[in-house]
């Protein structure tokens, strides 16, 4: 057992005056939890590198808090990434990141895991990993240093930082982290036999857990990759020496991803933990489904979270109810990728609608759907008065364009939904769109300032009103592993950013429905580095630390975001090897190129994403697998899994609304698995 470590709050304590929102850094939200650090095996710290007020209702570390700490022998708290402010006084006075439950310093933790949702995020990673006082690259830490894993979208492709981490974990992280927690702990009961260099490839013979040191990357003289090769599984000896005896020898070719199963019998998060300081959400999250079948070929969480596995509507109500009841939140959200499409979604709001009904209890159900359907949820979620604003995501300005992307919904479905939601009392709606899109031209973009008039005249009549707006929300388009995209092109930053001030001059120009129309668009430089590190491989590590210690930090936030920084550092870095940004970003892969990622799997079939980039360019669609049959993407056999869709046999229970003078109806007792 090692030492108990201190809290280092009394040291904090003093700097907090002198920064900014100090109320984050205190901890001691209601339902966090403090363990005795000496009567648990198992120490893990749970990092999310980007502010508290963004990190903390992350919804991943919300769910692994507690499937850990409902472990007797496992304990679990957070950290978060310290502001620049506080992070200059830390450095000053020797004070190392902290956990935000115990102030415990990080570096004495068993295991550091972050979980990664943008590539943006790299530089705090690396910042974290040093403010915590560890060695940055993982090849210098030693047996007593926590292992420095990754989970998130990006551990699906996290070769531009693997010099930095011990190991990455793809997919849904119930399970992998009670499976590398009852690695760990086997390991410290043997006192640590066979080093560092044993547990990380116990780890990788599992053939879910990515241990990147156990792979060598090779390039050819062009720059592409080589070759990306297993190399021998560490193992002890007959007599326990140390790594290097006999074992099934190499790391695996393939490495999978978890999917999880039967989600109703994970109903977490249960008891949330309740900010004490202000946050970008503050409400009761339940996530309704996950994984996305629609096949939009720009959208890497639907890719990598296939198939679909739906929670049943009597879980999600009960957790409704208990998570309400445990945070004191009035707000609710049903999350997930597209929560309309939720295959009983309709009587799921009605009896939650009804249950609230009256009281101060606020529901909502983020869904860009272009359909009336989505408008008629919307109305029934905000019968309790409050009205959150619709957004929908055509994502291309025009037909070609959405067949291209296979978004499949023409102009009049979104006339249909939008003329609903005006003829129900809606005055604004929100469009959500791309720019950069692979075979894209000026037109497609400036087709949106046209569409979006189309939207003002219809919403003028159906509202009988001039009072009535639209707000076009573009976001850069950046090719991202594991998608059909992730060979293409991605376009220059001037191109976007041309496109888009010729879309909001149009706009501006358009005097008949110009002033009803808000354009907001964001540069395509911050783009354009995310796609370096979105597709990068082990050389970029490289850049990402020069801008490190060129004092990149907050990359995701544009008051920090210094682009003049990444160009120089790639060029500087990448030169050596022949290679630029554009390299990286602005070239089109050929199929035979392989791919930095190829060894990692989520399921998709290679071939199936090739044939669907073809597919792309001639404008086929691809229906949801969802309903209308399997279109072998391969991740079912694969996994093998299979997509989980209602109507379940676990019937809706009644719950009786809330504001009628009858005692709380009681609920079905939770009858849920336990791990
Ligand atoms: S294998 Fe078939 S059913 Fe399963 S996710 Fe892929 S397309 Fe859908």
């Amino acid at each position: 057992m090692t030492a108990i470590p201190p809290s280092l709050f009394q040291r904090l304590e003093p700097l907090l005056a002198r920064v900014k929102k100090p109320a984050q850094y205190v901890g001691g939200e209601v339902n966090s939890e403090l363990k005795d650090w000496d009567q648990v095996q198992v120490h893990w710290c749970l990092a999310f590198p980007d502010a508290y007020e963004v990190g903390q209702p992350n919804q991943g570390i919300a769910i692994l808090y507690e499937v850990l700490n409902q472990r007797d022998w496992i304990l679990a708290e957070r950290t978060y990434a310290i502001w620049p402010d506080l992070a200059h006084l830390m450095r000053q006075q020797g004070l190392p990141q902290f956990s935000w439950e115990g102030h415990r310093p990080v570096a004495a933790f068993d295991l550091l895991a972050v979980s990664l949702s943008s590539e943006l995020g790299y530089t705090n990673l690396l910042e974290l990993i040093d403010l915590a006082g560890l060695p940055l690259r993982s090849r210098d830490r030693g047996d007593d240093h926590p292992l420095v894993l990754i989970g998130g979208h990006v551990a699906t492709n996290p070769e531009p930082i693997t010099d930095f981490i011990d190991a990455a974990v793809m997919g849904d992280g119930e399970e992998a982290v009670l499976l590398v927690s009852a690695l760990v702990r086997d390991w410290l009961r043997s006192g640590r036999r066979g080093g560092r260099a044993r547990l990380l490839g116990q780890l990788a013979a599992t053939g879910q857990v990515y241990v990147p040191s156990l792979y060598d990357v090779s390039y050819a003289a062009d720059g592409m990759i080589q070759a990306i090769t297993p190399l021998a599984l560490p193992r002890l000896t007959d007599d326990g020496d140390g790594p290097g005896g006999a074992g099934p020898d190499l790391a695996p070719a393939r490495v999978r991803k978890f999917t999880l199963t039967d989600l109703d019998a994970w109903p977490y998060p249960a008891r949330p933990l309740v900010p004490v300081a202000e946050t970008v959400h503050e409400r009761y999250s339940v996530e309704i489904f996950r994984g996305c079948t629609r096949g939009c070929r720009f959208c890497q969480a639907g890719m990598i979270t296939r198939p679909v596995r739906e929670r049943s509507t009597t879980a999600i109500a009960q957790m409704v109810d208990a998570g309400l009841a445990a945070t004191g939140l009035d707000e609710v959200g049903l999350l997930s990728l597209s929560s309309a499409d939720h295959s009983e979604i309709k009587p799921l709001a009605k009896v939650l609608a009804d249950r609230y009904q009256g009281t101060k209890v606020s529901l909502s159900l983020p869904s860009t759907r272009v359909d009336a359907f989505n408008v008629d949820l919307a109305a029934e979620l905000a019968r309790n008065g409050r009205r959150g604003g619709l957004t929908f995501a055509p994502e291309g300005g025009t037909e070609r364009m959405r067949r291209v992307i296979n978004k499949n919904v023409d102009e009049a479905d979104l006339m249909a939904t939008v003329e609903t939601a005006f003829a129900q009392g809606w005055r604004q709606v929100k469009l959500y769109f791309m720019c950069g899109l692979p075979t894209e031209q000026d037109e497609d973009v400036l087709a949106i300032a046209d569409l979006a008039g189309r939207v003002i005249a219809t919403g003028r009549r159906a509202a009988q009103s001039r009072d009535v707006g639209c707000t076009i929300s573009i976001g850069g388009f950046v090719p991202k592993p594991h998608t059909p995209f992730q060979w293409a092109a991605q376009a220059p930053a001037e191109v976007v950013d041309r496109r888009q001030r010729a879309l909001k001059a149009k706009v501006r120009a358009d005097r008949a429905f110009g002033r009803a129309i808000t354009v907001r668009y964001q540069d395509g430089q911050p783009g354009l580095v995310e796609g370096l590190l979105a597709r990068g491989d082990r050389r970029v590590a490289q850049v990402i630390e020069a801008v490190w210690r060129d004092g990149g930090r907050f990359d995701g936030w544009s008051e920090f975001f210094d682009f003049e920084r990444w160009s120089q550092a790639c060029q500087r870095q990448l030169a050596p090897w022949g290679i630029d940004l554009d390299w990286y970003t602005t070239r089109q892969r050929d199929e035979a190129e392989i791919l930095p990622w190829d060894h990692l799997d989520v399921g998709l079939d290679r071939d199936w994403l090739w044939q669907d980039w073809l597919d792309s360019q001639d404008q086929a669609s691809v229906p949801d697998c969802r309903w209308q049959g399997c279109s072998d993407c391969g991740v079912c056999p694969q996994l093998g899994v299979h997509s989980e869709v209602g109507p379940f046999d676990r019937p809706l229970i009644p719950l009786l609304p809330l504001a009628r003078p009858t005692p709380l109806a009681p609920l079905a007792p939770t009858a849920q698995a336990r791990v």
